[in-house]
């Protein structure tokens, strides 16, 4: 039997103030209902000890991590721009640390694991619901190859809570790169002082951007980084039709992976300023609101570090503005060369041009986003172009699109293989996986939870088995609020 892997916890090297030790709640009568073999496998983990009985017991709180205990972090963070001081994990346990292949370190934290120091209200707990939905797009994301956290277990904990009804309860254990958060870094410059986000800085650019260490000024290095990687992150889940819902600064990872999944979606039909989240009543993180809400969060980023960007204030305020204006340009290449690949075009100004008609022509009909540019790689591929025409109603605006389309195709197409990766076949729609978790936490069924995310895994191709993941909702099975559900 392989030693217990999560050994280490680097977050301890902070000042204690940025933690709290917390011991997990112990859940009653803990079953792994999910465990990731494909996130071990990527991570070069051995799954013994994952199906040991010591796994779960630690995992589900039976039993205390030995070799290092668990602690559950602080933070800030505005919330659709209201701001909150302390929110901090408030039922996640952040159980330690492993290495992968590659040695560098993978958080392991438990979310839905019990109170903590930081729980305002709430019971600290997670439907298993909620579980399973994070686990299902989290795969989903890491099949897009979009950065993420990830989903390493589901536990069922035996008990119920309540939620207006009540839930089944479960724990979602997740790896992260880092669970610090532009969050955490409001919490260092409000409540602990310029010495402490001194310390935070340093100590994610030791472990997460070694190479800013060597620049004229780390932190500004530090800064344009995370700029860099929102930026790339955001426009990338646009180009998939992902709406986080709650991009609120605590839930903006300073690694740039995709983290908290709460009332997230894939939009089936194409509107531009489409919401999902129930709680996002003014259209704050809609699908086309999400680049600049992400500017948002990254100037308060900023003003966390402008005492370490410059010792003059007019100097370092300049120096945060000149690294803020970099998110257009990254922002701007990585979603118009996205977007000319899903066209089946090099990027250039003719593909940027057709990609905006393309949106016009979508948002007009509210044609399904996915399936469109799925048709559109089996028409570059030489099928009928039947495919893409019937699509839509208005085919005064559809023939002069498509007749651009071809002319470009003839002389600025890109590889086959470019465009089929950007253009996936199976996504985690909304009214598949409320239909999985409806059969798993109502039933107990776990099958199209797993079958949809052994799809979602490899979203560019699909079985015939798994043609039916492809299609979208009828009107009467659409999804067009998602819930906390927490
Ligand atoms: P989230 O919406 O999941 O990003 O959570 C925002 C804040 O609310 C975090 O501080 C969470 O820890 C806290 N929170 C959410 N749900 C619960 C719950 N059931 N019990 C305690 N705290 C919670
Ligand atoms: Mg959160």
């Amino acid at each position: 039997m392989p030693d217990n892997p999560i050994k280490e916890n680097s977050y301890r090297q902070l000042p204690d103030a940025f933690y709290a030790e917390t011991a997990l709640d112990p859940a009653p009568s803990p079953n792994i209902l999910l465990l990731n073999h494909g996130l071990l496998k990527d991570i070069g983990q051995d799954t013994a000890w994952f199906e040991s009985p010591e796994a779960l017991a630690i995992l589900s709180g039976q039993k205390a991590n030995a070799a290092c205990p668990s602690v559950s972090l602080a933070y800030s963070g505005h919330q659709f721009g209201g701001w909150s001081p302390l929110l901090g994990d408030g039922r996640a346990h952040l159980l330690g640390q492993m290495r992968d292949g590659a040695g560098d370190l993978i958080d392991v934290q438990t979310k839905g694991s019990g109170r903590t120091r930081f729980s305002r209200g709430g019971d600290g707990k997670a439907t298993l619901a909620s579980a399973l939905r994070e686990y299902l797009v989290s795969e989903a994301m890491a099949g897009l190859g979009i950065p993420t956290t990830r989903t390493l277990a589901v536990i069922a904990t035996g008990e119920h809570i309540w939620r207006e009804t009540p839930q089944k309860a479960g724990i979602v254990v997740r790896t992260a790169k880092s669970h610090i958060r532009v969050g955490t870094f409001q919490y260092a410059a409000t409540a602990l002082g310029p010495d402490n986000v001194k310390a935070l800085a340093d100590h994610v650019i030791q472990i997460h951007f070694p190479e800013a260490s060597d620049s004229a000024n780390p932190y500004r290095s530090l800064l344009d980084a995370v700029i860099a990687r929102q930026a790339g992150l955001i426009a990338r889940w646009m180009l998939v039709g992902f709406i986080h819902g709650v991009m609120n600064t605590d839930n903006m990872s300073i690694v740039g992976e995709t983290i908290d999944f709460g009332p997230c979606a894939f939009m089936d039909e194409f509107r531009p300023d489409k919401v999902f989240s129930s709680i996002d009543t003014g259209g704050r993180y809609a699908w086309n609101r999400q680049a600049t809400m992400a500017q948002w969060n990254l100037a308060r980023f900023a003003e966390t570090l402008l005492p370490l960007l410059a010792e003059e204030e007019q100097a370092a305020v300049a120096a945060a503005q000149e690294a803020l204006s970099g998110f257009v340009p990254v922002f701007d290449s990585t979603f118009w060369s996205g977007f000319a690949h899903k066209l089946g075009l090099n990027p250039g100004e003719d593909s940027r041009n057709l990609a905006q008609q393309t949106l016009a022509l979508l948002s007009e009909e509210q044609t399904d986003f996915t399936v469109f540019f799925d048709q559109l790689t089996s028409v570059a591929a030489g099928e009928d172009q039947a495919g893409v025409t019937d699509l839509f109603l208005n085919r005064d605006i559809t023939r002069p699109w498509l007749e651009r389309w071809q002319a470009l195709r003839a002389t600025d197409a890109c590889g086959a293989e470019e465009m089929r990766r950007a253009n996936p076949r199976v996504i985690a729609r909304n009214h598949q996986v409320e239909a999985a978790l409806a059969d798993a936490s109502e039933r107990g069924d776990l099958t199209l939870a797993k079958r949809l995310a052994a799809a979602l895994r490899h979203p560019f191709e699909v079985s015939d088995a798994d043609r039916d993941l492809m299609v979208p909702p009828e009107p009467s099975e659409r999804i067009t609020q998602t819930f906390c559900g927490t």
